[in-house]
């Protein structure tokens, strides 16, 4: 069932539920307010006659004799009231002249009633279907009962009237119902149509497996225009993971068929004679060997941010960051001097040195550090600078990696940290990795990493992390 017709019919049970009740207490209350009326004038009648019987001199004679005044009744009066005077066996001494021959039904419940000298009111069913309503008061000399006075008026006015408002409250409900659940219908629909088409645009998008497209957004800012909005966000979300998913395999390939090629080229120099020079031999060994650095280093990154993505967590501890960079500045003075042979002298210099202990992981801080100053040197011509620092604020302890080479024009430096990102596709460079890993670690300590850059002048990656307060004494 539809959600559609599923609300309109919770809607209408309710409705009609309400109705229901306000109806039924209507007609309750409409039932007893009018038999009150009936049944106030009933003994108004009977106490007048009692009182005309009970002024006389002898009751017990006018009662037995029958000769009776009784009051003057309206005939005209519908409708009619029927008086009736009863002895106590139960034989009628006198009547109103409109019931003519006929006379009002002796109950015996009335009359029992009577006996023990109260008065007593009932409704009773009458021969043609109709009801009777009927009040008896005794009539008593001295203590004792001699006879009764009956007061009766048929319910047909009040049947009447009752029965036209049954009708009146049943169709009304009916009519309503029907109205409230067409109208009801034609609201859901209309609420619910901007999801119909959000379902028919999905489907669309699923089929084609096209994530680039969105749902058309409505102008309205309610819930359904939210739907939209989230699931516009999500589409975004998904295509940019696909898209990164697919330049990740592209990438991944790319990168892995070069050094591949070069390895199986060098195999085939060393079978074809080059193991037997050994010069050659070297080159060629020297060749593998750098490949499958760069092969390792690749798949290491790609564990790394998968682990990233599962939620590693980091091996945690105190570090000594001024030892750390120490460590570092040796190890990039390496990587410099591998560059130095080949034609492209960086100097690699300590700058301001603070001393300062964060809570960390330091293979990772290193790793990140490492990955900076890589790309300083990549991204610095011959005679440049990489200038390393570390600065101790009360809250943050900041490193900085600053080269004095190419710049990141303004356009690429948004993208830099986004995976698989290289503004300089050409040459074996990386494979974009690198910032976003360097990222993250700086994150999963609580910090951040930003960059300045100029292009021509030189760029400066400052890692951000929190000022460990027990690091304070040291
Ligand atoms: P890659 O493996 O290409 O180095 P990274 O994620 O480390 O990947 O860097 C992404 C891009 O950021 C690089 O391709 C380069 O364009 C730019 N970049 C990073 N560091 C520097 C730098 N120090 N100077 C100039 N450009 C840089």
């Amino acid at each position: 069932m539809s959600i559609r017709v599923r609300l309109t019919l919770g809607y209408l049970a309710v409705l009609t539920a309400i109705l229901v009740v306000f109806s039924a207490v209507v007609y309750t209350f409409l039932g007893i307010s009018m038999l009150n009326e009936v049944d106030r004038a009933l003994w108004d009648r009977a106490a007048q006659v009692g009182a005309v019987i009970a002024t006389q001199n002898d009751p017990l004679t006018v009662v037995r004799t029958g000769l009776i005044d009784l009051p003057p009744l309206d005939v005209f009066a519908t409708p009619a009231v029927y008086i009736q005077v009863t002895r106590s066996d139960g034989s009628v001494a006198r009547q109103s002249q409109n019931l003519g021959e006929q006379r009002l039904p002796l109950d015996a419940d009335l009359l029992a009633i009577n006996m023990r000298n109260q008065p007593a009111l009932k409704t009773i069913a009458v021969e043609n279907g109709g009801r009777l309503r009927m009040v008896s008061v005794p009539i008593s000399v001295a203590g004792e009962v001699i006879g009764a006075v009956q007061v009766g008026q048929p319910l047909i006015e009040v049947d009447a009237t009752l029965h036209r408002v049954l009708v009146l409250l049943m169709g009304g409900i009916i009519v309503t119902v029907v109205v409230a659940g067409g109208v009801g219908l034609l609201m859901s629909w209309l609420a619910l149509r901007p999801i119909d088409r959000i379902t028919q645009t999905a489907g669309q998008i699923a089929r084609a497996q096209d994530l680039g497209r969105r749902l058309p957004v409505p102008t309205t800012d309610d819930e359904v225009g939210r739907l939209v909005s989230t699931f516009n966000a999500m589409l975004e979300r998904l295509d940019r993971l696909f898209q990164a998913q697919q330049r990740l395999g592209a990438d991944v390939s790319h990168e892995l068929r070069t050094p591949l090629t070069t390895i199986r080229g060098n195999v085939d120099l060393l079978r074809r004679g080059a193991a037997d020079d050994p010069i050659e031999r070297a080159t060629a060994l020297d060749a593998i060997e750098g490949e499958v650095d760069h092969m390792n280093r690749l798949v290491a990154d790609l564990l790394l941010l998968a682990q990233a993505e599962a939620g590693m967590q980091l091996q945690k501890q105190l570090v000594e960051l001024d030892t750390l960079i120490l460590e570092v500045y040796r190890q990039a003075q390496l990587m410099s001097a591998t560059r130095f042979l080949a034609g492209q002298g960086v100097t690699i210099r300590l700058g301001h040195e603070d001393q300062a202990v964060v809570e960390g992981d330091p293979d990772r801080l290193k790793q990140l550090l490492l990955n900076l100053i890589d790309n300083a040197l990549k991204y610095t011509p011959e005679g440049g600078t990489v200038t390393v620092s570390l600065y101790r604020d009360p809250e943050w302890v900041r490193v900085s990696v600053e080269d004095t080479g190419v710049g990141i024009p303004p356009d690429v430096l948004p993208h830099i940290f986004d995976r698989f990102y290289r503004a300089q596709r050409e040459g074996r460079t990386g494979v974009g990795l690198g910032l976003s890993i360097a990222r993250w670690i700086a994150e999963a300590h609580g910090g951040r990493l930003t960059v300045e850059s100029e292009v021509g002048q030189g760029t400066t990656f400052t890692l951000w992390l929190p000022t460990e307060s027990a690091g304070d004494s040291g």
